[in-house]
């Protein structure tokens, strides 16, 4: 259910937004995930296709950026970005690793009709 709420903070920022500028519709809305994030597109959409109608933002079209994720190692400093599993660090071999960024969910911008 962690989708939910998270799709409903996307709905109230996006109409926000969109009353804001004055539109007719807002049409499409832009959302940063970071790779790490254990949020999945599919349930974002099948929640947003639900709470919109009657909304704004009925029927606008979502779009989702996946960005890498920052790691630090913790024994060697060395900091790098992750493309796919959670690995230890490239230079080192260390394990003792941490998360910089990459969980994040951001509303990113919107595009409106007026
Ligand atoms: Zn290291």
């Amino acid at each position: 259910m962690h989708e939910l709420s998270v799709t409903e903070s996307v709905l109230e920022i996006a109409c926000k937004h969109g009353e804001k500028a004055r539109a007719k519709k807002v049409t499409d809305i832009f959302l940063v995930i970071g790779k790490l994030s254990s949020i999945v597109d599919d349930s974002v959409q099948f929640y947003w296709d639900f709470i919109s109608k009657g909304t704004l933002c009925e029927g606008a079209t979502l779009h989702f950026k996946r960005i890498p994720a920052e790691l630090i190692c913790l024994d060697c400093d060395h900091k790098y970005t992750l493309d796919d599993e959670l690995s230890p660090c490239p230079r080192c071999g260390s394990a003792r690793i941490r998360v910089i960024s990459g969980d994040e969910f951001n509303l990113e911008s919107i595009e409106v009709q007026r």
